[in-house]
């Protein structure tokens, strides 16, 4: 038995920074490798921290290109890898993830892209709410608050639980979903002053109550948008939350004892 380590790879929020890839993050536990979300410029970042082809299955939370861009960019990788094509791994996403997942190459490129097996490269699985296992870890998700189908994150492994917002407005469902989790990472687009519109992203404030409603232990601010002074973000989210609160930085090691 291991714990759970948590990677922040991307946390910049709508479009990468120069610190930092947008949304993505690897779980760890076991040796399997689950990575969440794969956003601008993740996959680069993704290989200091795991090897090129030792990621086992992937969740992507939804199709804005902040959250899942870099997918296509894997499954070149996967495909066209000197060793010839990777093993086939599971791909969690909402409905259109498989239309995503497989780059347009132009007509007459299957041969190029491996023939018919080219598609296979992936094995995508449109996600619902509920919970289901993926590798060692109990995933349990929630459809969000934002204008396409969007899936908060749930995952637990030896008792230790992570909830992770991936993008929404103000929600119920991200409450109920992080509820007593030992560690929230929540995205906190916008901060006071902002034309923060509703039913899109949260305010650090916002973030902050969120977390305060689900009585986590610890709050990890992340989706943070590069245009954001970060000492405002914090500034705005403690005056709500009470418990341990930080940003998000690429690189970022979280989990039990981290
Ligand atoms: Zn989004």
């Amino acid at each position: 038995m291991t714990r759970m380590r948590v990677t922040v790879i991307g946390c910049a929020g709508s479009f990468p920074g120069p610190d930092s890839p947008a949304s993505c993050y690897l779980l760890e536990a076991e040796g399997f490798r689950l990575v969440i979300d794969m956003g601008n410029g993740a996959l680069g970042v993704l290989q200091r921290y795991a090897g090129l082809f030792e990621v086992d299955a992937i969740c992507i939370s939804h199709l804005h290109a902040d959250h899942c861009i870099d997918l296509p960019a894997y499954w070149i990788a996967r495909q066209f890898a000197p060793e010839g094509p990777q093993p086939v791994i599971p791909v969690y996403g909402p409905r259109g993830t498989a239309g995503l997942a497989r780059p347009d190459l132009g007509p007459g490129s299957d041969g190029i892209a491996g023939g018919p097996d080219g598609q296979l490269r992936f094995d995508v699985r449109e996600l619902g709410p509920g919970s289901f296992g993926i590798g060692p870890f109990l995933i349990t998700t929630e459809r969000m608050n934002h204008p396409v189908e969007t899936f908060g994150f749930r995952v637990e492994y030896d008792g230790w639980r992570l909830a992770y917002s991936a993008d929404t407005g103000e929600s119920g469902a991200l409450v109920r979903l992080a509820g007593g989790a030992d560690l929230l990472l929540c995205e906190a687009s916008f901060v006071d002053g902002q034309d923060a519109r509703p039913d899109l992203h949260l305010t650090a404030r916002q973030a902050a109550a969120h977390a305060e409603r689900a009585g986590v232990g610890q709050l990890v601010l992340t989706h943070l948008v590069p245009w954001n002074d970060r000492e405002q973000i914090l500034a705005e989210a403690a005056t709500t939350f009470r418990g341990p609160l930080s940003l998000a930085t690429s690189g970022l090691l979280l989990g039990p004892g981290a």
